[in-house]
């Protein structure tokens, strides 16, 4: 069954997707033609280029294969996809050994991403990627330790000096070989996948985001153990953490199903008070259209 989409507009950042513990975790964010996580490659996702992979559980990557097959089969150009670096290789085999099954094997680009090396997307925008909470054990043992992704729009400030500069006096500076201008970083949003709380939010990039994409697996008051087996969030964890936040938005992503939004909700403010008003949503308060909601248990590990 395709999970419901949601979407929530601010400041005239759209974000698009669905995110349900388990079952499906995707962003898009059309206008700067990227998604975070997959899922499993609702048409959302096959419309933008970029996709950015922040670990391997099947409600995040399910949709790998099927996204450049689909790419290819519309007669767009490939995609990329940007993946913590030990997930590349077996991208790749998984790709490949689908070719087995299908009979094709789709071009696909596929990029390491790593900690604190920013991937340029246009002169004015880069993806940040950072080390979260949430290591993932592969067949092989070997731990793979989840990334989450600000994207961060950058300008290019004329410095202070200069403001009462006229045209010409700037260009002749500039001819000289002066900076005249300088860097200036806005985190616009920052999605942290599948994490426990973790040193990362102290990240200021992080801290500063307009938006905040958060997960909040669990809210009930007896799954505070799942939380913390599975490294996710529990409600609970809430209140120490959003005094440190700068957040203009806070938005919580991958609660279960078998949560209704209004319960949750209800155990939020009882958490926070309503000192946080509209700041601190879930996103999937924001659906757009879809089928009722059907009781399913999480999975810890996803
Ligand atoms: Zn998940
Ligand atoms: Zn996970």
């Amino acid at each position: 069954m395709a999970t419901p989409i949601a979407e929530f507009t601010h400041e005239g950042l759209r974000l698009l997707g669905s995110s349900l513990a388990g079952e499906e975790t995707f962003i898009v964010a059309p206008e700067l033609n990227l998604a975070f996580d997959m899922g499993r490659a609702q048409r959302e996702v096959l419309s933008v280029d970029h996709v950015f992979l922040t670990h391997g559980h099947m409600d995040h990557a399910a949709g790998i294969a099927y996204y450049f097959s689909q790419r290819m089969f519309i007669d767009n150009q490939p995609g990329h996809l940007y993946a913590p670096t030990p997930l590349v290789e077996p991208i790749r085999r998984l790709l490949r050994d689908w070719a087995d099954i299908d009979g094709h094997e789709p071009p696909a680009n596929i990029h390491p991403a790593e900690p604190g090396q920013d991937i340029p997307l246009r002169r004015d925008l880069v993806i940040r990627p950072f080390e979260v909470n949430h290591p993932c054990r592969r067949r092989d043992r070997q731990t793979v330790h989840a990334l989450g992704y600000t994207a961060i729009e950058v300008r290019q400030k004329l410095i202070d000096e200069y403001q009462n500069l006229s045209g010409p006096q700037l260009v002749e500076l500039k001819r000289q070989g002066v900076q005249i201008t300088r860097r200036l970083e806005i985190p616009l949003v920052t999605y942290c996948g599948d994490t426990a709380v973790g040193d990362f939010l102290a990240l200021d990039f992080v801290r500063t985001s307009k938006i905040l994409l958060l997960e909040c697996t669990f809210v009930e008051a007896e799954h505070r153990d799942r939380a913390r087996a599975g490294c996710h969030v529990h409600v609970t964890d809430l209140p120490a953490l959003l005094p440190r936040l700068d957040n203009e938005k806070i938005v919580l992503i991958h609660l279960s199903r078998r949560t209704a939004i209004a319960a949750a909700k209800a155990l939020l403010r009882r958490e926070l008070g309503d000192s946080f008003g509209d700041r601190i949503t879930f996103f999937m308060e924001h659906r757009r259209r879809g089928p009722r909601a059907r009781p399913v248990e999480p999975d810890a590990d996803d």
